[in-house]
């Protein structure tokens, strides 16, 4: 996103900007997220920048209306359209700047987002580009052969494959797929041989190289020799030696390799296209008609939008991927006296990350802090004397002597409480003092712009827990198992300046269901800015980017299941049109994915209902009220409802 874009997208409100350069929002927002005057989250349309904004807490007010509450998590299918036209024009500037004799053919691979809306939105959208699909099991080959993306675009079978995947990826060569079978291990190619020999198909063959170099970030896993897919250069010869053998070599058309997921460094990009390359002349030499250099993914999003090779963000845009991939194939090429290869990349995340948000209200929030100034009384023990003076000399200059001294005192009282020489009632009031002195020094703070990594160091171990109506489990699982961090904002009262610090902490019951990771405009930050919470209003946080992989890798921890999903497209107008929408999973269905039958239950439950009744413990009024309570909750959604 070019910087002269974000700026027309500044607020013009000063309150609304300084909300913008807090959150970072024009940083990672790529010109698709904004903050409005009013001080509301905005979704802008990426490709008609004069179109009016959606505001999104009108999406969420309009959809409550429509009966769909928070948490929703919601798409927008023309950030999908605008992706996939982003990523197939880039490569075919790319191509032309560099006058690249092949083309180029992305493909989706179908496990970053497998949600039939999704799907559906690509092969729409795809279709003007001869975007195909990649598959890695027999359900994404069905997925993949239910659409029809057209004769133009590849499909590519990757993962272990058993005789009825091979038969599949046949019966869709013979229908007039594109399709190409991608060999992963040598033991695979007895099976696609046998199979193509039964049908008396000849097979489009690819072969999965493993390269030597190692790419950083969260999948280095990926890569290198010890990398679980492809083959060795070993065994790529057995391969090869075996088809020729067999008579086949000349259906080896496709070279495959896949660094990992989000590659931080352009550098690894272009090292890993390079070695690529090397693979493919020395098998162009080994008499294999070759004409499709398939990289796999990698293309990451620069979700912390520092524009830096970290495991967050990335140091490169889509411009100088794409730029640098064609390069490097055209001279390697060139070089070897090859014909330029049709490229083929399978960025998935690049693709739909962007386009879904998570959407959820905040449930309360717990305070280390108190507005509640506390009495001196006659017969204080000194150390609570000594609290109550700390107030005296509370001023920006002392602050933290200030505060070593409270929490040095807080500290003795526990001490004396544990030896028995304090009551519980004193060191109560200790805390509450405490706590008093902590709000004192908060607010103080917070008004003004001192800059001391100390203090900032100690107000993070203070800062609020905002719980929050999601489960991390089931709609952010990589911030779980990965650390991985995608923007989050408060949705409204942004022309506020917000006056607490908070983590966020999830609706399950398990001490891992927190977020303690935000991006803000300066950097990466443990604690996130919010706002008071009022008694009489939801507070909406938004957590964006989460499209690529949140959805199936997701699970039912505690039994919160998928949340309702909306997906809409922006109109000129600022309004919406509802595409589709997906009713969260209902408690029953939850309970039946593990094991349970919901109507036996509910039969069990009227016969333990019906004792209570026998034994004049309930009425028959009672009796029915219950059932229907328990029925109502059964169909009912699994988050926090008003
Ligand atoms: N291709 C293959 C073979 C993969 O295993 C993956 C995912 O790891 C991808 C493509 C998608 O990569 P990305 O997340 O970079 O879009």
């Amino acid at each position: 996103m070019s910087e002269a874009k974000n700026l027309i997208n500044l607020p013009k409100n000063p309150a609304s900007r300084d909300a913008d350069a807090l959150y970072g929002v024009s940083r990672w927002g790529e010109g698709l997220i904004t903050v409005l005057d009013n001080g509301h989250i905005g979704l802008l349309h990426p490709s008609r920048p004069e179109a009016t904004p959606t505001d999104l807490m009108s999406v969420l007010d309009n959809l409550e209306q429509r009966g769909i509450s928070a948490p929703v998590l919601l798409r927008v299918a023309d950030f999908i359209e605008w992706r996939i036209d982003q990523i197939n024009d880039a490569f075919n500037e790319a191509i032309s700047e560099l006058t690249y004799q092949g083309s180029y053919k992305g493909v989706f691979p179908i496990k970053v987002n497998q949600q039939a809306q999704v799907i559906d939105r690509i092969v729409a959208y795809g279709q003007r580009h001869g975007f195909g699909f990649e598959v890695g099991s027999k359900a994404e080959l069905l997925i993949a052969m239910a659409h029809n993306p057209g004769t133009e675009s590849a499909l590519i079978c990757n993962g272990v494959k058993d005789e009825e995947f091979i038969q599949l990826a046949l019966m869709s060569l013979q229908l007039g797929f594109n399709t190409f079978i991608v060999l992963e291990s040598p033991r695979e190619l007895e099976l696609v041989l046998a199979v193509a020999e039964t049908m008396k198909v000849r097979p489009q063959l690819g072969i999965r190289i493993k390269l030597t170099h190692e790419v950083s970030g969260n999948w280095a896993a990926s890569s290198g020799d010890r990398s679980t897919f492809g083959m060795t250069i070993a065994q790529v010869m057995d391969v090869v030696d075996a088809l020729r053998k067999r008579d086949f070599l000349d259906c080896l058309k496709l070279q495959h390799c896949h660094l990992g997921s989000q590659v931080p460094n352009i550098i690894e990009i272009r090292m890993a296209a390079q070695e690529a390359c090397r693979f493919y002349l020395e098998l162009m030499k080994e008499g294999a008609p070759l004409e499709f250099l398939d990289l796999g993914g990698g293309l990451g999003v620069d979700y912390t939008g520092e524009h830096r090779a970290t495991e967050n963000s990335t140091n490169y845009t889509l411009n100088e991927y794409c730029l640098n991939i064609v390069e490097t194939v055209k001279y390697a090429m060139d070089e070897g006296g090859a014909p330029h290869p049709v490229i083929i990349t399978e960025s998935g995340r690049a693709c739909v990350a962007q386009s879904s948000m998570l959407l959820f209200n905040v449930l309360e929030a717990t305070q280390y802090d108190s507005t509640e100034p506390v009495s001196p009384a006659e017969d204080d023990h000194t150390l609570l004397k000594s609290m109550l003076a700390v107030e005296e000399y509370l001023t920006l200059e002392r602050v933290s002597e200030a505060w070593n001294d409270l929490v040095y005192y807080r500290n003795e009282m526990r001490a004396l409480l544990k030896s028995g020489q304090v009551s519980l009632r004193e060191t109560a009031k200790a805390e509450r003092i405490h706590l008093y002195m902590m709000s004192r020094i908060k607010t103080m703070l917070a008004d003004s712009d001192m800059e001391n990594e100390e203090m900032r160091a100690a107000l993070e171990q203070t800062a609020d827990i905002l719980h929050g109506n999601f489960s991390l489990f089931q709609s952010l699982p990589d911030v779980w198992a990965i650390d991985q961090i995608h923007p989050i904002a408060p949705l409204h009262r942004l022309n506020e300046k917000p006056r607490r610090r908070a983590i966020l902490s999830d609706i399950t019951c398990d001490s891992d269901g927190k977020i303690d990771k935000f991006v803000l405009g300066d950097g990466v930050s443990n604690t996130l800015p919010v706002h008071d919470l009022r008694a009489e209003e939801d507070y909406y946080l938004g957590v964006f980017f989460v499209g690529a992989y949140q959805e199936t890798l997701g699970d039912l921890h505690n039994l919160f299941g998928d949340t309702n999903v909306v997906t809409i497209e922006l109109r000129d107008d600022g309004s919406f049109e509802l595409m589709h929408e997906q009713d969260g999973d209902t408690i029953s269905e939850v309970l039946s994915y593990v094991e349970y039958d919901p109507r036996l239950m509910v039969s069990n439950f009227k016969k333990t209902v019906e004792r209570a009744v026998q034994a004049g413990k309930l009425s028959p009024r009672e009796r029915r009220e219950m059932i229907t309570a328990f029925k109502d909750s059964i169909n009912g959604y699994t988050y926090f409802e008003r």
